[in-house]
């Protein structure tokens, strides 16, 4: 037992969320009335633990419980609205609620800190004692703290963040040494408080929206205040990130605030820009490329109202509101939004329940929205908007299909492709090659032996990489130096299929005086490497990119008068029932960044298989019929979004034990099963997982399969209880995946 004092007076019992793996709360006592969404230190074991207050009762019945150790919050770090999304989510992906807390709350909470404003800085002014010459003659000598003086002389109070960003490209001196030697001197003077927010000046004027436009912006715009939800399908360049702004900026004038999500910033840098050149400095972005503190910042100001629009990524959804206004998720399709471990959920029903709970609008966006979205449109749950012709003179693509049995190619690239890519260079436009793969090629082989380059940790080929002349395995993220020669024969080892670095080899040579860049993570590794190769490419300093899907995303190139897809082949035999949407989805995004501006651009599929049905749709851009087609598919399947999964995971180092645990597993659920109705769920056999060994450990998977939702909740909620208390669930790792996006 603790030392707590056990003699005082606890008047209150408190229902408390911890973050461990363990789906309920825990009970404490207290003695003062702590609200839902206080976060306490508790003990826990032989650990404390940071826990967030759930509920509470006055007259405690459990006299033997312990004392909440110490009170953090003196108001609730989570309002009831977003509580309420958090015990949602909990009970809907059967995930332990402490850690939903810990996923939903910024990681500088996660700590026993108190909640403090993290806009608190430091400011400094010129002494109001001083007179004008004195300053002039202390620092003859000292020509950087008078640099420093002199910015602070300019200004009223200026924080040392204001004073980094005045001094311009210098930034790297020393300030914290220069500010502390003008303290001494007695000639500044600071004190500590919050930098007045200035909304900021809008840096572009509107535009004038089209009609279809317009019209979609004032349907939304008059549902404001109420839930109901929305999807806009829109061609890519059609304007629907225009839209957005144009709600945002209807939603800021009535008091409300935007929460707008994306699939990735930072790799769109250019989008962030535009909600900021036309909303202003209310524009506050939370992602997980930012510091701890920036995001802490975004998550206070957000929870303030001082925040107006929130442009974030997936986990960006648990951002509290002061006043919800509108939620909007662009490329709604996008898996990004879906997390892949630990607490997995999907930012977008995330959003769909966030909003009815906030009572406030949610709209998604895309060119390709999910299958899901598209059955919730038909069925009436969203209300939907179309687009269909991109903005101005700018034409969709011409699109092409290369049959590749029937031409030679050079490291993978035909004749027809390269004529293609020459005329581009001729007419001084730019091309991109898009091929989703990254280094030289993916296979090293023997022709020998048939020996071939493994990775001993997962079940996958190593990627052989030119530059760094290195094997890697591109799931574990193992490294080794590459061999030439093979292990066995010592014969020479030849490179099977392509990767970027290969394509961009090849073209070095076919076009030596082009400007190539090369747009994959090994290339683009930073920040400001991306922002540089960016601004390169938009002002047309490049003039072929090879890239991965890296560069399909939301870009606004206006020179791209050519793509190529080098390599579509793989996704159209995969085994993931996904596969072919996802393959739809990424070659439209890939064609969309063709011909924004004037000049009409082309798209070149180069394939072995042009009859396959689905290449065929994407050729003739006929969305209609794709959706048609996959909908039949997965409604005679009984597949989401016409069916219900839930996938049971397990792994460990031990080859065997995945499998018989979910054995075990299985056996519980038909044992719960066979108890009631058996409803309309299915359990499947335990199998391995697709690659079955990853970064050294086996992993196997249970397939659970219903025709409706309820039945397959009713299940889980008895059935994750009783495998979670069971002592054997301690020897592997699982996991319980709703609605699973990666069945790998
Ligand atoms: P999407 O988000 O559908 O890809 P965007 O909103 O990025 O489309 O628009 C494509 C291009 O057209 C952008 O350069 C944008 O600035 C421009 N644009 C959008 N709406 C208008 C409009 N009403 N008038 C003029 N240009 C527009
Ligand atoms: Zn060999
Ligand atoms: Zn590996």
């Amino acid at each position: 037992m603790n030392s707590t004092d056990t003699d005082t007076v606890s008047d209150y019992q408190v229902q408390v969320a911890v973050p461990v793996p363990v789906r309920q709360t825990f009970d404490y006592l207290c003695d003062q009335c702590l609200v839902p969404g206080i976060r306490v230190l508790v003990p826990f074991g032989q650990r404390k633990l940071v826990g967030m207050v759930i509920s509470n009762q006055k007259k405690p019945q459990g006299r033997e419980l312990k004392q909440v150790e110490a009170v953090l919050d003196s108001h609730p770090s989570i309002d009831p609205a977003l509580l309420n999304l958090v015990r949602w989510a909990s009970g809907y992906y059967h995930h332990p609620i402490g850690e939903v807390l810990n996923a939903a709350l910024p990681s500088l909470l996660r700590r026993s800190r108190r909640l403090e404003n993290p806009l608190l800085e430091d400011q400094y002014r010129v002494h109001p004692g001083l007179n004008g010459s004195g300053a002039q003659a202390v620092l003859r000598r000292a020509p950087q703290q008078q640099a420093v003086f002199a910015l602070i002389s300019k200004s009223e109070w200026i924080s040392l963040s204001g004073i980094k960003s005045q001094s311009g490209s210098s930034g790297n001196r020393d300030f914290n040494r220069l500010l502390s030697g003008l303290l001494d001197k007695h000639l500044i003077e600071k004190r500590t408080g919050v930098p007045g927010l200035d909304r900021g000046p809008r840096n572009a004027p509107d535009l004038r929206l089209t009609e279809g436009q317009q019209e979609i912006v004032n349907r939304i715009s008059r549902c404001l205040g109420t839930f109901s939800s929305h999807l806009l399908h829109g061609v890519t360049g059609s304007g629907k990130t225009e839209v957005y702004i144009q709600l945002a900026k209807n939603c800021i004038e009535r008091g409300g605030q935007a929460l707008v999500l994306i699939p990735e910033i930072a790799l769109t840098p250019q989008l962030a820009q535009r909600f900021t050149d036309h909303l202003g400095n209310g524009v506050c972005l939370f992602h997980s490329g930012m510091t701890a503190l920036h995001r802490y910042r975004t998550w206070w100001k957000a929870r303030r109202g001082v925040a107006t629009v929130i442009l974030g990524t997936r986990s960006a959804i648990f951002t509290p509101l002061k006043h919800p206004g509108i939620i909007i998720v662009d490329e709604e399709h996008d898996r990004s939004f879906k997390q892949n471990d630990g607490f997995r959920y999907h930012a977008r029903d995330l959003a769909i329940k966030r909003a009815s709970l906030e009572k406030v609008p949610v709209l998604l966006g895309s060119a390709t929205p999910s299958l899901e979205s598209i059955k919730n449109a038909e069925s009436g749950v969203h209300r939907i908007y179309k687009l269909q012709t991109r903005i101005g003179p700018a034409q969709l693509p011409r699109i092409e299909l290369l049959d590749l049995k029937r031409l030679p190619r050079f490291e993978g690239l035909s004749p027809p492709l390269l004529e293609a890519v020459s005329e581009v260079l001729e007419n001084r436009q730019q091309a991109i090659l898009f091929i989703n793969r990254r280094g030289f090629a993916p296979v090293a082989q023997c022709h020998h032996c048939a020996w071939q380059a493994r990775c001993d940790r997962c079940d996958a080929f190593l990627t052989y990489h030119r530059k760094s002349n290195t094997f890697r395995c591109h799931h574990c993220g193992k490294i080794t130096g590459a061999r030439s020669q093979c292990p066995n024969c010592s014969k020479d080892i030849s490179h099977v299929g392509v990767g970027t670095q290969r394509i961009e080899n090849i073209l070095r040579r076919q076009f030596p005086r082009a400007n190539i860049c090369r747009f994959d993570r090994d290339e683009i590794s930073t920040q400001r490497k991306l922002e540089k190769t960016l601004e390169e490419i938009t002002r047309g300093r490049i003039d072929i990119i090879v890239g991965t899907q890296l560069i399909s995303k939301g870009h606004d190139f206006p020179g791209i008068a050519l793509v190529g897809i080098v390599d579509p082949d793989r996704g159209l035999y995969s085994t993931d029932f996904r596969a072919p949407e996802y393959l739809f989805q990424q070659l439209t995004q890939v064609a969309g960044r063709a011909g924004r501006s004037s000049s009409p651009g082309r798209v070149i599929i180069q394939t072995s298989h042009p009859e396959n049905p689905y290449l065929q749709m994407i050729l003739n851009q006929d969305i209609d019929q794709f959706y048609t087609h996959c909908t039949r598919e997965r409604r005679q399947t009984g597949l989401p979004p016409y069916g219900f999964l839930a996938l049971w995971r397990a792994e460990s180092k031990n080859e065997f034990a995945g499998q018989r645990f979910l054995q075990y597993v299985r056996r519980l659920g038909m044992h719960l099963l066979s108890g009631s109705d058996p409803g309309r769920v299915r359990i499947m056999d335990p199998v391995s997982s697709p690659m079955e060994k990853l970064a050294g450990q086996y992993r196997a998977q249970l397939l659970v399969r219903s025709e409706d939702r309820k039945s397959l909740h009713r299940l889980l909620a008895r059935w994750v209880r009783q495998v979670e208390t069971a002592p054997r669930s301690r020897r592997v790792r699982w996991s319980i995946d709703l609605d699973p996006v990666d069945l790998f």
